[in-house]
């Protein structure tokens, strides 16, 4: 089976995380921005929409608490899996706020969180990214007693062109994103954040999809990065038009070249998954 996730974390605009503070920011200022991540938001979902195809939309709870305001979330996200993505894109381990999430507080991210989506979506099973893909074992086992679907924070090597989830040593399946080598030897992971910030070419992602032969390729993106670069700010309408062009052309390489497009959630409810 070649099975392909194309996953989307919804979160404030080029998050940043603060020394000192467990609530991040957004890049050039003091608070967090949303403008960005709705606006792509919209344009990714249409996109999925009119190629019919379903996505995994990691959610920050925050993030959907504002958006709710100004859009149908649950139009928008219909046809899509809504996983959570922490409150206010906490770092759990604490690595750039120096201030890692204890017990307590990590149950109150995900109380927080998932009060978010039910408010914004309903109630219902889901999945979870850890804001800048760090977990801590304190994280993943509430996941696990809270009964959440997966944890897809890990990065791991694409082996012969195999990569799959696994679980984790609490029986928490999890969903990675992956690493290979280009052409030219150069260490290239299944998160487009190179492309946006204009350090790869599409066509490096065709070729990493061309390589993955077996299991399940997770690619992540974030809905403000078509938008805003974190290197050079908001983009013009151009350059939207170019990346939303580009991620179509990636997802319609996935589609001919005999890949399936599935949600993270549907991926794990076949029998052969894990
Ligand atoms: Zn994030």
């Amino acid at each position: 089976m070649r099975a392909v996730a194309f996953t989307v974390d919804v979160d404030r605009d080029v998050n940043l995380a603060c020394k000192g503070e467990i609530c991040s920011i957004s890049n050039g200022g003091k608070y967090p921005r949303f403008d960005s991540s709705a606006r792509g938001l919209e344009l990714m979902a249409g996109l999925m929409e009119e190629i019919g195809i379903r996505g995994t939309f990691f959610w920050e709870g925050r993030t959907a608490e504002v958006l709710l305001d100004r859009m149908d979330l649950k139009d928008i996200m219909r046809h899509q899996e809504v996983a959570l993505h922490g409150y206010d894109h906490e770092d759990f381990t604490g690595k750039e706020t120096g201030l890692p999430l204890d017990l307590g507080s990590t149950k109150t991210v995900l109380d927080k969180g998932t009060a978010a989506l039910d408010r914004a979506f309903g109630k219902g099973e889901r999945g979870f990214r850890a804001p800048y893909q760090r977990v801590t074992d304190i994280l993943l086992e509430e996941l696990h007693a809270r009964e959440f679907l997966y944890d897809s924070s890990d990065t791991v090597e694409l082996v012969d062109g195999k990569v799959r989830p696994y679980r984790n040593k609490n029986g928490l399946p999890e969903i990675p994103v992956c690493w290979s080598r280009d052409g030219r030897g150069k260490r290239i992971v299944s998160y487009l954040w190179p492309y946006h910030e204009g350090k790869r070419r599409i066509t490096d992602y065709l070729d990493l999809v061309d390589g993955f032969q077996e299991g399940l390729l997770v690619i992540a993106t974030h809905s403000w990065h078509p938008v805003e670069s974190y290197c050079s700010g908001i983009r013009t309408i151009e350059d939207v038009n170019k990346e939303m062009n580009d991620l179509r052309t990636l997802l319609e390489h996935v589609e001919s070249s005999g890949c399936e497009l599935v949600s993270i959630a549907e991926h794990l409810r076949r029998e052969d998954a894990l």
